[in-house]
């Protein structure tokens, strides 16, 4: 397929996808087999080798989508991520990670890397400058994760990639906030592409997956370490995950555009303090988000006025669900305080400037007046028991 040609949707729809010769069937067939011939073949295959026919095929839909030369799919988006971070870093060796990271990544840092004698340091902020003021002789990494999770902070993509290989070293970013739809840091000079392919990419909340997209060179070394920590994926989620990608960018702009027009109604909200977009004009970030992603991503966050019982808000919800995960076609929301950062003390949360009214939430693809008019009812229930009571 010549990629220069192909748009977006027709990418998503057929890269990588497997030929049915046999019955000549229109999507890939499913192949379910943990043991293949070893004689008389060009390569031996075996599922946690990653090079089953179905993880190959949709590794080069992978490859494609970040614009990489080659992926890996892995059983959960921490598997890749801790594949990825594993493989680059040894004993002896130092990492800068952006201080508004994914839980999961920050717990894996902490709890880990001690063990394995490799040296971390969080950046006080996301500008380059906070990624600079960390590198050491020893430095081997830099992690970065932009938008950030859940104030939707702006990393400068291009300006860490540049920083990173003036010092040679490796530059990572964990992707999933935006989907390849939404930015491609590749583009901008970045090594390693990491997903929780749980979220945009599978899109309908019933997949748990990650990716790891880099160079040829870079996946040689991610594959070394993949096959010793076996973290491979299921044939049969591969085959659903291949399907849910094909309506990836129809899915992922549609949470756009709804994204966007619930920041403006929020935004226009009396009972509503801050709304955190990058799509947003006010958003500290926005002109640098317009120069590194193709749309602002379906996540916002957004400050309860303290009057109003975040908890109650919730509970008197009909449509949007209260709910841990994010970016399924369903629309859903979480308090960060109860939920994502609850282990954190109330000094450090106030640190990153996380209030106990900060609501996050994940745009599905209803209707927007029906979400709006969801929140609008659930504020006027919890405003109404107030006056009773
Ligand atoms: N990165 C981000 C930004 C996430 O939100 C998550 C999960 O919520 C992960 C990584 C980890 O992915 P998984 O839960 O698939 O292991």
């Amino acid at each position: 397929m010549d990629k220069a040609k192909n748009g977006i949707n027709t990418v998503c729809t057929h890269e990588g996808e497997l030929v049915d010769n046999q019955f000549k069937g229109a999507i890939s067939p499913l192949y379910m087999s943990t043991s293949y011939e070893f004689e008389d073949v060009d390569v031996k295959r075996y599922p946690r080798y990653f090079n089953t026919p179905n993880q190959e095929a949709l590794c080069k839909k992978l490859a494609a989508l970040e614009h990489a030369e080659a992926a890996l799919i892995f059983g959960s988006g921490m598997a890749a991520i801790s594949t990825a971070l594993m493989a680059f870093l040894k004993a002896g060796d130092h990492i800068v990670l952006q201080q508004t990271i994914y839980g999961g990544t920050y717990h894996f840092a902490v709890t880990q890397f001690e063990k394995f004698g490799i040296q971390y340091s969080f950046t006080d902020g996301w500008s380059v400058a906070d990624f600079e003021k960390e590198i050491k002789p020893n430095t081997k990494v830099i992690y970065i994760e932009t938008p950030s999770n859940p104030l939707l902070t702006i990393t400068d993509i291009a300006g860490v990639a540049q920083l990173a290989k003036k010092h040679d070293i490796l530059s990572m970013i964990d992707n999933t906030f935006a989907s390849p739809i939404n930015q491609t840091p590749i583009d901008f000079g970045i090594d390693v592409v990491l997903h929780s392919a749980t979220k945009y990419m599978g899109g309908h909340s019933d997949i748990c997956a990650g990716v790891v997209a880099a160079s040829k060179e870079h996946m040689d070394k991610v594959f070394q370490t993949a096959i010793c920590f076996g973290g491979s994926l299921s044939d049969y989620t591969v085959w659903l995950l291949e399907r849910s990608i094909k309506t990836m960018a129809i899915r992922v702009r549609a949470q756009n555009d709804n994204a966007m027009q619930m920041a403006l109604y929020l935004k226009d909200n009396e009972n509503v303090e801050n709304v955190y977009y990058p799509g947003l004009e006010e958003h500290p970030d926005h002109a640098l988000a317009k120069t590194q992603m193709h749309g602002f991503g379906g996540m916002l966050s957004f400050e309860m006025d303290p009057s109003i019982d975040v908890s109650l808000f919730f509970k008197h919800l009909k449509l949007i669900k209260p709910s841990m995960s994010l970016a399924g076609i369903e629309s859903t929301l979480v308090s960060p305080v109860m939920t994502s950062h609850a282990l954190m003390s109330p000094e450090d949360r106030e640190k990153q400037g996380i209030k106990d009214s900060l609501i996050r939430l994940s745009l599905g693809i209803e209707e927007i007046e029906d979400l709006t008019a969801d929140i609008e009812q659930a504020i006027a229930k919890v405003k109404s028991m107030a006056v009773t009571a």
